[in-house]
């Protein structure tokens, strides 16, 4: 007779929705929250938006004693303090804000055992007047229950956000050696997963793995023209609140002053800002003061505003780990949000500039392992940019997981691109290289397209390249074009980049098939061509 789902009557989602006033838990909350409850160390990926929180504090509520936890920022851990008060829920903080007097009645209440979770930053539980004072208090008190480790990701310095403090972190286990360990975190790479589990001495930890898709939101890479500006204030004018992010600070400002005069209303945010300015600046998106921020990469963790319907990236992320964290800025709230990256070809140039200027500071000798890492990353952004493949199974690939069939919340699964056959023109740059390689001669991506146009310079010249039988028959097409097609084959694996002091094209098994015409090569076209083409049916 009851409409209510079978599961009201299991005591845990009654808690769910006593504390939370949840019906239902997110996919892979229930599980953490047991192994939670059951006091075993646990590590746990979710993706931004996935609802971590209530993953530690729910057995918070239900464990005996207190719940530490640890969070990076003071600002993530206000708000979150807040929050919970707002429900009843017995939580604080203590840092550097608080007066003595006002930090002395919230420890006095904590030993009486009025709080279920106490918030604190990293430096201030390693302080030895808390180690020594203040820890082994509540432990003969009330006792602690847990420790949360909240941004776990800040161990490790192969994360996006190492910070020092948090590796001194382990040390804390000493202290608390009866006391399990929650760590939690949404970056999801392999390494920094074990740097987690090592840093923090987790024991035998239950390993809780989400799936990193965000089904609410929709991917999309849009060329970069002189459109570009008139569609991101397109998208300001539909409303909603947003996210520009940028590659420089200059950028930014430029950005926000442009949006600013067309009547949107707009702040910046970058590291160029002094930190009253940028805590004002983003206190006021969070509370919808102001509808849209400009703001670089230093714009991000912590900024719990689950509300925020588009975030666009007008200059190339660095790396697809980053552009999935940032892009997943919107819709935390679970409804629809829209993430557009836009890319044009001179993005690479730029992208390629920024990395060769990754250089020791004292000898000026480039910083090749840093470079190298870069190249990588940024290849893999072209391949996310340029893929005529669905954004999400990309994206996903990245983290391990698999995505198949069309998601019909992106650009590549909603609007297929019309590829075309270029299998012509890719068998003419694997015999340029092929001809190369038979004089025993590698080459990078550029010289080998000058020599497919023909060109006259002079270091084209002194090699004798003008003799080779593919020297100019790609005249017909245009530097960029070349471009595009070559990094196809790269990104299809029908031609291979190694380098040789700088990045050099080599043939492969692939490559040999196609020169053999067993395989055929497709691509979705330039964009340049795209809109030539246009013009002519119209004329
Ligand atoms: P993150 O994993 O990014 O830290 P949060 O814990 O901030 O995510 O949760 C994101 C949003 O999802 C919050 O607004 C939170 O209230 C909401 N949320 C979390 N769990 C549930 C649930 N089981 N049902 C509905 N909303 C939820
Ligand atoms: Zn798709």
């Amino acid at each position: 007779m009851s409409a209510l789902p079978d599961h009201a009557a299991d005591p845990l989602h009654a808690e769910l929705k006593r504390w939370f006033g949840f019906d239902h838990f997110r996919p892979g909350q229930e599980a953490v929250v047991r192994d939670a409850l059951a006091g075993r160390d646990l590590l746990a990926i979710m993706p931004t938006g996935g609802g971590k929180s209530l993953c530690f504090q729910l057995p918070a509520l239900l464990r005996p004693g207190l719940m530490l936890v640890v969070s990076p920022l003071i600002a993530l851990m206000q708000d979150q303090v807040r929050l919970l008060q707002e429900m009843g829920i017995a939580a604080t903080f203590l840092n550097s804000s608080l007066s003595g007097q006002e930090a002395g009645a919230r420890i006095a209440a904590l030993q009486r055992g009025e709080y279920k979770l106490l918030y604190l930053a990293p430096e201030r539980l390693l302080m030895p007047e808390f180690l020594d004072g203040l820890l082994p208090r509540l432990l003969g008190s009330v006792g602690i229950g847990a420790l949360t480790i909240d941004e776990a990701h800040c161990v490790s310095e192969w994360g996006h956000d190492f910070r020092p403090e948090y590796r001194q972190l382990g040390s804390l286990r000493a202290h608390l050696p009866q006391v399990p360990v929650f760590a939690f975190t949404a970056t999801a790479t392999q390494r920094v997963r074990q740097d987690i589990v090592a840093q923090l001495q987790l024991h035998e930890p239950a390993l809780h793995l989400s799936s990193f898709n965000r089904p609410n939101l929709y991917y999309a890479v849009r060329p970069k023209t002189s459109q570009t500006y008139a569609e991101l204030l397109k998208q300001a004018r539909e409303g909603g609140s947003g996210i520009i992010y940028c590659l420089s600070r200059k950028r930014v400002d430029e950005l926000a002053a442009r949006l600013a005069a067309d009547g949107i209303s707009v702040l910046a945010y970058h590291a160029g800002l002094n930190a009253e300015t940028r805590r004002t600046h983003q206190e006021r998106f969070i509370r919808d003061d102001v509808q849209v921020m400009i703001a670089t990469v230093a714009f991000g963790m912590g900024i719990n505003k689950p509300d925020v319907r588009w975030v666009l990236h007008y200059d190339l992320p660095r790396s697809i780990e980053g552009y999935y964290q940032e892009a997943g800025r919107a819709g935390r709230d679970g409804e629809p949000a829209r993430c557009v990256l836009y890319f044009g070809l001179g993005d690479i140039h730029t992208a390629e500039y920024f990395i060769a200027q990754k250089i020791h500071p004292q000898t000026g000798e480039p910083l090749e392992q840093e470079q190298r890492v870069a190249r990588q990353q940024l290849r893999q952004v072209l391949d996310y940019a340029e893929s005529s493949e669905c954004r999400r199974a990309v994206q996903l690939r990245y983290f391990g997981e698999s995505f198949s069939g069309n998601c019909g919340a992106c650009d590549n699964c909603t609007e297929p691109r019309v590829l075309e056959d270029w299998t012509l023109e890719a068998q003419q740059l694997l015999s340029c290289v092929a001809r190369l390689a038979q004089r025993g001669e590698r080459y990078g991506a550029a010289h080998v397209i000058d020599i497919l146009r023909g060109s006259q310079g002079q270091k084209l010249i002194d090699r004798g390249h003008q003799q080779l039988s593919t020297y100019g028959i790609g005249k017909s097409r245009s530097q960029d074009q070349w471009r595009v097609l070559l990094r196809a084959c790269l990104h299809q694996g029908l031609l291979d980049e190694t380098t040789d002091g700088y990045p050099v094209l080599k043939l492969n098994n692939d490559s040999r098939a196609v020169l053999k015409g067993e395989r055929r090569v497709q691509l979705a076209p330039p964009p340049e061509r795209q809109r030539k083409e246009k013009r002519k049916t119209r004329s």
